[in-house]
C-alpha cells in the first residue's frame, strides 16, 4: 500500500510504499462442545482471516491512502480505482486504531480482540492492544 503524510516534516510527506504486515490477535474461550466442528477453537482461523481480506487488505491492499484534505485527493479517485481517503493522517498509529475499529465491529460476540501490529518495515510499527 501507498500513503503520503501531508504535512509532515520529511521523506514520508512523498507519496511512497511499504509491504505492511499486519498481525491481529483475538482473546476468548476454546469452543468447548465435542461436538461442535469448532470444537477446541477460540475461532475458526479462516473465519478471522476472511474477515482481515474482506474489510482490510481487499480494501488497503495496493491502494493509495491520504488524508481526505490530501491536495488532489479528490481528483486522483477520479483516475485510479483504489484511491481511499481517511478523515486521520495515515500514519501506523492510526491506522491501527481504524482497523481496530473495523475488526471490533465484524468479531462473532465471543470473541474479542486483544491487539493488532501494523509493521510499516521490518523495524518500524504501530501496535494498538484492547485494555
Ligand atoms: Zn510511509
Amino acid at each position: 500500500m501507498a500513503h503520503a503524510l501531508s504535512g509532515y516534516d520529511g521523506q514520508c510527506a512523498h507519496i511512497h510504499g511499504h509491504s505492511y504486515i499486519l498481525y491481529v490477535t483475538v482473546q476468548g474461550h476454546p469452543e468447548a462442545d465435542p461436538a461442535s466442528p469448532k470444537y477446541g477453537m477460540v475461532i475458526d482461523f479462516t473465519e478471522l482471516k476472511q474477515t482481515v481480506r474482506r474489510l482490510i487488505i481487499d480494501r488497503l491492499d495496493h491502494a493509495l491512502l491520504l488524508r481526505h484534505d490530501a491536495p488532489l485527493a479528490g481528483e486522483l479517485q477520479g483516475v485510479y480505482e483504489k484511491i481511499v481517503q481517511v478523515p486521520y493522517q495515515p500514519t501506523c498509529e492510526n491506522m491501527v486504531q481504524d482497523f481496530a475499529a473495523i475488526l471490533q465491529a465484524a468479531l462473532p460476540q465471543q470473541v474479542s480482540l486483544h491487539s493488532i501490529r501494523l509493521h510499516e518495515t521490518a523495524t518500524s510499527y504501530a501496535e494498538w492492544t484492547a485494555y
